[in-house]
């Protein structure tokens, strides 16, 4: 790393010192934040990286240096100070300079009792973490302090074959050098790297003056905060302890003080009225000069206060929206940085429930994290079963080997969905996105025996119907019972942010809706429109999916055009619908795409279901099952490929569409509708649909002696389509990119079957990510660039978009922004961190800087 010549290795924190926390890490620059505003810090001593890194080396640095500022005898503690406090690093050791001079000398301020037990403390610290002592040496039951200090000292001198070093001098040198190494272990480089350390991350080292907080008459340790984790809201909370030093002791709860005034019990408020004034004048200070909400660690030696630390207090996403927005509404922070403080996953974390962080986990198996947020409930194997329990009102979590849309009423009716099969775009995801069901897909690692009834796990437990599990589809994991749970929380300030976001955003941010349900969920979540309706999900749902299956097993054009008859008052009243709850926004429709092996019950059961609903022999419908079968259905019989064979289908929906645009004229919705023809690959298929709508339309306006307007376009979902973009603009005003196909095609990688393997390709570093989940920017993206400038060549203004499940994510918003893309089209659940990311894009590209 290079380091500026002012800056040196070991330095006195003054408030005009040169220092830098890319230099000496945050802490050590806090603390200067902290002596700058004035605050009674103890004298303290910053190591640099560079001087760490050398003391790891083995060069320790020149001591005499180091300690002139503490005095003689000086009882030091050293904190690590990493660059970013999230990446932690080893734990802080106290009383540093411990010896039996000292001993006599607390002794005299602090009294016997106190003094010993201190320099039991050190020593047991010392021996544990710095000299790496067995610790069951030091368990000694009920000696009382002199025998104890008498006890420890020996065992030390008995395990080091060494006594307890006496010099000041040697025990912080050996604690710098174990501090150091510390941060150098394989196990320690992990953990941060995890955090998003870089490779070569430095470590700091603070030395500081002990402050005491033993002795009479009023001493003691404490941490306050001025907002509460989980809320963000103003409020004190924090400890304070007599008689005791260091935050670790902080967790021992028994004699702790309420910081405030409490009916409860004795307070600091009441204790030390002035101390803990100025404790709130603090915090303040913190919050208006250092922009930001701290928790503050005190010590309180002879009713004198000492400020050691201040660090940024912990949050859940809920309370970091609440704290940024807060911040900016008082002027302390601008908008810009309120946005810029919140990370966009957050904001997708406090639209579900999950799994408190800090409750235990017991881990049954992994899987994709498909659809986030957690959910518990007892484990049920059919969609039947979900439905049963759903009326007994038992939360239950449904388990496939994979979903299809006969699961669709068990997935409505569950709080959860496992899938062993599958990728991120598989349908259990796609739709448990859609619903905003926790849903974790393609756990090849449980197994599954949905005939016998058994869940088994790679650790051989096995689990059964009715046995209690929690799906956790922010991690992917599978977890045992109901661990604690966080609840959804939407509030003002989530809203505020989100609306100073859209001040900066310069891309549009549209939400994917089957339903009026979804797109309700997408208004309310303030997308621009909807940018994708699948509508063969808008027959998911209850007893449609009946009709359209009669509808693919028609024989004759006769019974074909009667089911046809049956869908379209039941489009008509589902696109009006739509257009109702958009209010005039954007409503992009995608004609039917149905793989139709998702349609196609293919075991007993399901069959003579439908035998029994189409009056036929079980025997006729099971050819006809066989007879549409396919060996590629996603490469066969879909899309517009469905659109150009069986061209009523198409007509129909246009029909419906039109329809339920004059029908929402009529009562004062203006929408100009979208129609999208999915998996083109020739120009000729885009023409042949077009002139056949446009028929429909001018039908429509004929008989209803009406004009509107409606535009047609294109889903890019084939490579050819991309590659052919510009003749296909002829008859497509708008091209948006289906990545989850483009995907699929581009690598020639099955979306349903990828998860089996896809954890391993990722993690022997073959591909860098899931390319179903984090758009590849090299290759798809390759495909995207040439579609747009190929596009834009054969019509200037033509209307460009992603819809593909990669529309939400921050990487995909940045590259549609990069191309000048028109809007990125996501599950409605995505909508607010889209929002969040694209604004934060636009507000780095405009040369923002943290201040
Ligand atoms: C796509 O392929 O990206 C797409 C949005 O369509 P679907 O997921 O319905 O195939
Ligand atoms: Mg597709």
């Amino acid at each position: 790393m290079q380091q500026s010549r002012s800056y040196q290795d070991v330095t006195l924190i003054t408030p005009t010192a040169p220092m830098s926390p890319s230099v000496h890490g945050g802490r050590a620059k806090c603390l200067q934040r902290l002596i700058r505003l004035d605050m009674p810090v103890p004298t303290t001593v910053a190591l640099s990286f560079s001087a760490v890194a050398k003391i790891a080396r083995g060069q320790i640095p020149d001591m005499a240096t180091l300690l002139a500022p503490f005095g003689d005898a000086p009882l030091l503690s050293v904190r690590p100070s990493s660059q970013s406090p999230d990446w932690g690093g080893p734990g802080a050791i106290l009383n540093i300079g411990m010896n039996d001079a000292k001993l006599a000398e607390l002794t005299k301020r602090a009294g016997f009792e106190a003094a010993t037990a201190l320099y039991v403390r050190s020593v047991q610290s010392y021996a544990i973490h710095v000299a790496r002592l067995d610790p069951e040496a030091f368990d000694f039951d009920k000696l009382s302090n002199g025998d104890l200090l008498k006890a420890t000292l020996s065992a030390y001198a008995e395990e080091a074959d060494e006594p307890f070093p006496q010099s000041p001098v040697q025990q912080l040198s050996d604690v710098l050098r174990a501090m150091a190494r510390a941060w150098d272990g394989t196990s320690a480089r992990i953990l941060r790297e995890a955090k998003g350390a870089p490779k070569d991350a430095g470590l700091g080292l603070v030395v500081q003056d002990m402050a005491l907080g033993v002795g009479a008459p009023e001493s003691g340790s404490g941490v306050i905060q001025y907002v509460s984790s989980d809320s963000g809201q103003s409020q004190i909370t924090g400890r304070y302890l007599s008689q005791i030093q260091g935050r670790d002791a902080l967790n021992d709860i028994e004699g702790a003080l309420y910081l405030t005034a409490d009916a409860r019990g004795a307070s600091l408020e009441e204790l030390c009225p002035p101390l803990f004034q100025k404790l709130v004048g603090y915090g303040d200070l913190c919050r208006t000069r250092l922009r930001e909400e701290m928790e503050v660690e005190f010590t309180i030696e002879n009713n004198d206060l000492r400020i050691l630390d201040a660090v940024r207090v912990q949050r859940s996403a809920r309370a970091g929206v609440r704290i940024a927005t807060a911040l900016a509404e008082d002027g302390v922070i601008s908008r810009q940085d309120a946005i810029m403080r919140v990370h966009s996953n957050a904001l997708s974390e406090m639209l579900h429930r999950q799994v408190d962080p800090t409750a235990t986990r017991d881990i049954l198996g992994r899987g994709i994290a498909a659809s986030p947020g957690a959910a518990t409930g007892r484990i049920v194997f059919t969609s039947s079963e979900a439905q049963a329990s759903a009326a007994r009102m038992e939360p239950c979590v449904l388990i496939r080997r994979e979903t299809s849309p006969e699961d669709i009423r068990g997935m409505h009716a569950a709080q959860a969905v496992l899938t062993m099969r599958g990728g991120i775009t598989s349908h259990a995801a796609v739709i448990g996105r859609g619903l905003g069901l926790p849903c974790v897909v393609g756990a090849s690692e449980l197994t599954v025996d949905t005939q016998k009834g058994v869940l088994k796990t790679p650790d051989g437990r096995t689990f059964r119907a009715g046995d209690e599990i929690t799906v956790d589809g922010t991690t992917g994991q599978v977890l045992l019972g109901a661990p604690k749970m966080l609840e959804a929380a939407l509030d003002d300030a989530f809203k505020t942010l989100l609306s100073w976001a859209d001040t900066y955003r310069d891309i549009g941010i549209r939400a994917n809706a089957d339903t009026p349900a979804d797109a309700q969920t997408a208004r309310n979540f303030a997308a621009e429109g909807i940018g994708l309706c699948r509508t063969e999900h808008m027959f998911f749902a209850d007893d449609r999916l009946n009709v359209m299956q009669e509808m693919i097993f028609a024989e004759t054009p006769e019974d074909r055009r009667q089911s046809l008859d049956r869908l379209l008052p039941i489009q008509r009243a589902d696109f009006k619908a739509l257009f109702t709850i958009m209010q005039g926004r954007s409503v992009c429709i995608r004609l039917f795409d149905m793989p139709l092996h998702e349609f196609l019950p293919y075991d007993k059961a399901g069959q003579r279901n439908l035998a029994a609903q189409l009056n036929l022999p079980l025997s006729d419908l099971s050819h006809r099952v066989a007879a549409l079968s396919e060996y590629n259905p996603m490469l066969g019989m879909r899309g517009v490929r469905q659109g150009i064979t069986v061209p009523e289908i198409y007509e129909m929906q246009a029909r419906a569409i039109f329809e339920a645009t004059v029908d929402a004229a009529a009562v004062g919705i203006t929408i100009v509708p979208e129609i999208m023809i999915p998996l083109i690959s020739a120009m000729k298929e885009v023409e042949i649909v077009r002139a056949a709508i446009d028929s429909v339309a001018a039908a429509v306006q004929a008989e209803r002696r009406t004009a509107f307007e409606y535009r047609l376009g294109v889903m890019v979902e084939t490579p050819r389509a991309a590659l052919r973009a510009q003749d296909i603009v002829e008859h497509a005003e708008f091209l948006s990119f289906g990545t989850n196909d483009l995907t699929q095609m581009t690598y020639g990688l099955s979306r349903d079957d990828a998860g089996r393997f896809m954890s391993q390709y990722v993690q022997k570093g073959v591909y860098a990510e899931d390319p179903f989940h984090t758009l590849d920017i090299e290759g798809v993206g390759e495909l995207l660039s040439i579609g747009a400038a190929r596009g834009r060549a054969g019509r200037p203004d033509v209307m460009l978009s992603v819809c593909g499940e990669h529309g939400g994510h921050e990487s995909t918003i940045a590259f549609c922004r990069s191309q000048g893309f028109d809007y990125v089209s996501c599950s409605p659940f995505r909508v607010p961190a889209a929002r969040l990311a694209a604004a934060q894009l636009a507000i780095v590209e405009s040369g923002y800087r943290k201040r």
